[in-house]
């Protein structure tokens, strides 16, 4: 009687173990107003950075980070016809730089994100940043302002610019 209480207790704490480790998409230590963020392999970045921001409830704030990443896609925006234009690089490359907002959009939180990634010749792509997955490592740093700062959508240039 008691040996299968017993196993019944470890299946249930094994699930638990595993049900945590998966809906973690990074671990943290903070640091006062800042917090080093390790993003787990093969997670996306923008999911878990989006992630973060909303737990901690960071309404203002910037994001730097490097790493490694075999899948991103940048965004560019043409003015002129006010358009995005998305391409996705499905190859290893090293996050030299990523530098990053964080505000707030109707009542939502918003991440704003450019990215330097260099590839195995050695050149670098660069752009906005809309997604990437880890491969290999993604060391983060996000420093949280005391306070908020808005955007709204701007129709003369077509994007959501700060709001004061
Ligand atoms: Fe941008």
């Amino acid at each position: 009687m008691k040996k299968s209480i017993l196993i019944v207790l470890c299946i249930t704490v094994s699930f638990l173990a595993n049900a945590q480790s998966n809906s973690k998409l990074y671990t943290y230590k903070q640091f006062g107003n800042k917090y080093v963020i390790s993003i787990q392999n093969h997670a996306e970045i923008t999911k878990a950075i989006t992630a973060f921001v909303e737990e901690q409830d960071i309404k203002a704030g910037t994001i730097v980070g490097m790493g490694a990443v075999n899948e991103a896609t940048l965004r560019f925006f043409d003015p002129a016809t006010k358009e995005f234009v998305d391409k996705t690089f499905s190859e290893q490359m090293e996050i030299t730089n990523l530098t990053g907002n964080i505000s707030q959009k109707d009542g939502k939180h918003y991440v704003h994100m450019h990215v330097t990634l260099g590839r195995n010749d050695y050149t670098a792509l660069a752009g906005h940043f809309l997604t990437a997955k880890i491969n290999g490592a993604g060391e983060f740093v996000i420093e949280s302002f005391d306070g908020a700062v808005d955007r709204y959508h701007d129709e003369d240039t077509g994007l959501n610019l700060y709001k004061f």
